[in-house]
């Protein structure tokens, strides 16, 4: 059974692109002076810019710019909201929905029309974008991570008490699997709540109160059991978050379809990549982000020295050919800069293009929708973005303000040359 594809709103009626340099995201080279039809929210035409064709058709004039794909970003946290969590304690339910909607909203505007929300976000949100009553990327969603008790998912504190984001209204329940019995129950609660893939965390994690990121997770036996499970309902993708070499080698033999972070690769494990097809998603904006002013030097060694470490780690995953798909963390660190990370991928050893088609129809893979989405081609979805910025000469400014022009989703204008949203 092919992935859900969650639909958008459709803007009816022909419009045709004209004149911008075309990066379609299948890594082919720029064609020059494109043209693109949409037809009822569909790509009916992608090539040169044909005379005389569909005279009925409204114009859009964009010479001098570039026109890519929507983007996927195929990790986000869109529940993690800006703002002091100890206030957010107080919030009214609408509160906490009116918060998520600006996030969903400012990620939309910054080009990301696909985004895999991996832990926080609740099916609500991917419906509301699916009816049109809200505006933001189409959303895949794991619901809630799975790793066992004390582990990266709990977010229990040593004394019982839970942290205050944990207890905001509309927040999942943890993932919390011990027993091959907790597995079976917690992955078939999942899907009957809505989720589109399952995350694991293989390995411990930064920021959950109670372990640490070369601890152990979610066993190889585990992630197996979960892949049955999946199978036997159509199929969905298992995402694992792995820190370490021997947390990505239990899910990539488990079945894990991707592997978020992978910041202690060795050659062997890369190789094992290579062969099982495994997609890494390294998450460098969260990797490489600005600590807080209040960080202590402890906090600051501690993460120069894992800096360090996973930057080598995804270089040589890219240099030996692993797979990538872009994903940001975004929440972890601020809403709305999710294309900062295709300029992190290439100075880890992406060329431009490449890091583009990670960006787009690599991710669209990864959820399993590339025959809908990801590129620019005829008979796609036309999810497109426009920009000012140099995509292949400064792939850095791409997350500039004003960078992104335009924003186009399933034919649906979201935010015109003249920068008016929609
Ligand atoms: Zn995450």
């Amino acid at each position: 059974m092919p992935a859900r594809l969650p639909l958008t709103p459709v803007a009816e009626g022909a419009t045709r692109y004209l004149g911008a340099t075309l990066v379609d995201g299948t890594g082919a080279a720029p064609l020059p002076a494109a043209e693109v039809l949409v037809r009822d929210g569909v790509i009916a035409y992608a090539g040169p810019v044909r005379a005389d064709a569909d005279a009925d058709a409204r114009v859009v004039d964009l010479d001098g710019a570039h026109l890519l794909p929507g983007f996927v970003d195929a990790h986000v946290h869109l529940a993690m909201v800006p703002g002091a969590p100890e206030e957010q304690r107080a919030w009214f339910p609408e509160e906490a929905v009116l918060a998520v909607a600006e996030v969903l909203r400012a990620t939309v505007h910054a080009g990301v029309t696909t985004a895999r929300d991996l832990d926080g976000l609740t099916p609500g949100y991917r419906n509301a974008v699916a009816a049109g009553t809200a505006v933001g990327p189409r959303l895949h969603l794991a619901i809630a991570m799975l790793s066992p008790t004390g582990g990266h998912a709990d977010p229990q504190l040593p004394n019982g008490s839970l942290p205050a984001w944990a207890v905001r209204p509309g927040m999942p329940e943890p993932g919390l699997v011990d027993t091959d019995e907790d597995v079976i129950r917690t992955v078939r609660a999942l899907l009957r709540t809505g989720a589109d893939a399952i995350k694991v965390a293989t390995s411990g994690g930064v920021g959950s109160p109670t372990d640490d990121p070369g601890d152990v997770g979610v066993p190889e036996r585990h992630v197996r059991l979960i892949a049955e499970l999946l199978a036997e309902r159509g199929g969905r993708p298992i995402t694992a978050h792995a820190h370490t070499d021997a947390a990505v080698r239990a899910a990539v033999l488990g079945g894990a379809a991707s592997i978020e972070h992978g910041y202690d690769l060795s050659d062997a494990t890369i190789e094992l990549m290579l062969e099982r097809g495994t997609v890494l998603v390294p998450t460098l904006s969260t990797l490489l982000r600005e600590l807080p002013a209040s960080a202590t030097p402890a906090r600051r060694a501690q993460r120069a020295a894992l800096r360090q470490r996973g930057l080598d780690s995804v270089r040589r995953a890219i240099a030996a050919g692993v797979p990538v798909a872009v994903g940001t963390d975004a929440g972890v660190h601020p809403h709305g800069r999710n294309l900062r990370e295709l300029g992190l991928l290439v100075e880890a050893g992406l060329d431009p293009l490449a890091a583009i088609r990670a960006g787009t129809l690599g991710g669209a893979e990864l959820l399993g929708l590339d025959a809908s989405i990801g590129s620019v081609e005829t008979g796609k979805l036309a999810d497109l973005v426009v920009t000012d910025a140099h995509p292949l000469d400064a792939i850095d400014r791409l997350a500039d303000d004003g960078a992104v022009r335009m924003v186009v989703q399933s034919g649906r204008v979201l935010v015109d040359l003249d920068g008016r949203v929609g």
